[in-house]
């Protein structure tokens, strides 16, 4: 009898699922494995959060397994030792997965491989993680790497799609020597509470979500999505972190038309930074740009820096997202825009220390999404601007993408009472009204922890000074001299707003 595992990783769906039909192709039996990878529930980018999503799809994914008679196994262990001993135990040839282009997962799958093969047993990875089979063979004209944006959104629209794949209406049972594992419960795996208002994890509610999604929400997409209003954009990120639905099948089911292009365009970025990362892993640590590598140099303010994660700068709309996240491990697209610029542009605060945050706290949390629009917001990544391009003043955004007001309110109920005019910038209130609405600054709610005109200029000469340190180091010293001169000169008379960090 052939036997075939299917290691699952973040594919966690039966529809659209190609390693899935190419397992039960190759074999007569099927063994669904997932590995309790503790390097990853615990390291560096551990999240409770998502944790228990993944924990919740796990459950789902078994759930829908039995009900065409198979189940789901699971070891608890790195996969380059669980798998070749499951493999072995059960007399599996090979092994299916989808190739996920993660530094971590290549570096995995390649371990992984070496230990299958040393037995005989072959390791075939397919598409399905993203929208496109393999984003990261979509190349220049010259053969490098797409590092914009723009060229690369141009020739995957142009790449060939695979036809969209039904899940199985019935598997094979598990083979009988299969022992199946329980799912630890989040208190065997140390997670605190669960939050109110996380998602039903699994592929049923995922698909639930996207369905509803196309019916009601795709309508004024493009015209909305960036406006910090319920239902302006498709929410559905966790599910695709999981994969409990296919990019693939989502880009499929939302045409044609303006608004489902739009979200094509939103889809392609996702497939657009796996490949920066796969090309360029080392950004996992370093900025993209190499003339900023080592020369930025940060504020290293914790008092700022946990002022920027509690929601307490005094910027409402800074706040009210960094409260969303910490309340819903979810942020619209806008909200962390505006919140990450603030950090490393206003605060002068490492990228990578937000980037770190952003992982912890959300559900949709994916090492190459995160990172790619860290980098992009603090300007030191793939499709450079200059820094001021990217520099955003909360007043005038939050008045522009929350006209109303709702989404401030709705999570700095401290500010409910304060009127529309006075809701960007309330401490310029006059202590009578700060009185009579319940909000007196620096009481009920704090002053705002930097002065943005001048942490604005800081902000851009700290791009300049470490342009210039890196054309000096790398011996293109540039006739830049005096605007560095001019921005430390007024570096010194900018401060104020740093001092009180
Ligand atoms: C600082 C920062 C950090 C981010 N970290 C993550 C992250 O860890 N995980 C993550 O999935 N997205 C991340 N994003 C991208 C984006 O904000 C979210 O994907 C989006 O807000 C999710 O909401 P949605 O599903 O309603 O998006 P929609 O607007 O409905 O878009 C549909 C899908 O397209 C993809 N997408 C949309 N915008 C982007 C983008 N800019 N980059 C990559 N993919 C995108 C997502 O998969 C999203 O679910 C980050 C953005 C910023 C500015």
């Amino acid at each position: 009898m052939s036997v075939a595992l299917l290691w699952l990783r973040r594919d966690l769906r039966l529809a659209d699922h190609p390693a899935l039909c190419a397992a039960l192709g190759s074999a007569e039996r099927l063994v669904p494995v997932f590995c309790l990878d503790r390097r990853l529930l615990e390291g560096r980018n551990r999240s409770d959060v998502r944790t228990q999503l993944l924990i919740d799809c796990l459950k789902e994914l078994d759930r829908s397994l039995q009900e065409r008679g198979s189940g789901l196994v699971l070891v608890d262990g790195a996969p380059e030792r669980k798998l070749p001993a499951l493999a072995r135990a059960l007399g599996a040839q090979a092994v299916h997965a989808s190739a996920d282009l993660a530094p971590f997962a290549v570096r995995r799958d390649r371990r992984v491989r070496r230990a299958l093969e040393s037995m005989g047993v072959a390791l075939h990875l397919h598409p399905g993680l993203y929208v496109v089979d393999d984003p990261a063979a979509i190349r220049t004209r010259a053969g490098e790497p797409h590092t914009t944006f723009t060229p690369y959104h141009r020739a995957w629209c142009k790449a060939e799609r695979r036809a969209v794949l039904a899940a199985p209406p019935l598997l094979p049972p598990l083979v009988g020597a299969t022992r199946r594992t329980q799912l630890p419960s989040p208190s065997q795996l140390g997670l605190r509470g669960a939050r109110a208002r996380a998602p039903r994890g699994g592929e049923e509610a995922a698909r639930q979500a996207m369905e509803a999604f196309l019916a009601e929400g795709l309508d004024g997409y493009a015209r909305d999505r960036q406006l910090l209003r319920e239902g302006a954009s498709s929410r559905l990120s966790p599910y695709l972190r999981f994969g409990c639905i296919s990019p693939r099948e989502l880009e499929a089911l939302a045409s044609p038309g303006a608004d489902a292009q739009e979200l094509h365009r939103q889809l392609c970025w996702r497939d657009f930074y796996a490949q920066v990362l796969r090309h360029f892993p080392e950004n996992v640590r370093h900025e993209h740009q190499r003339r900023y590598r080592g020369t930025l140099r940060f504020e290293r303010s914790e008092r700022a820096f946990q002022a920027w994660r509690e929601g307490r700068t005094g910027y409402p709309i800074v706040d009210a997202a960094m409260r969303q996240l910490a309340s819903e491990g979810w942020l619209p697209n806008r909200a962390r825009l505006i919140s990450a610029c603030f950090l490393c542009k206003d605060l002068g605060i490492d990228w990578r220390w937000g980037e770190r945050w952003f992982m912890r706290q959300l559900l949709d949390g994916d090492v190459a999404s995160n990172n790619g629009n860290w980098q992009w917001i603090a300007s030191v990544g793939v499709d450079p601007q200059p820094p001021a391009r990217r520099l955003y003043n909360p007043v005038l955004q939050q008045r522009r993408y929350d006209p109303d007001g709702r989404y401030v309110r709705r999570h700095l109920p401290e500010l409910a009472r304060v009127p529309d005019e006075h809701l960007a910038e309330p401490w310029l209130m006059p202590a009578a009204l700060q009185r009579e609405v319940g909000c007196v600054i620096g009481r009920d709610y704090p002053a705002p922890i930097v002065e943005h005109a001048c942490a604005r200029r800081e902000a851009l000469c700290r791009y300049e000074r470490a342009r210039h340190r890196g054309a000096v180091e790398s011996g293109r010293a540039p006739a830049a001299r005096q605007s560095v001169a001019d921005c430390e000169r007024g570096d010194r008379s900018s401060q104020i707003g740093h001092t009180d960090m």
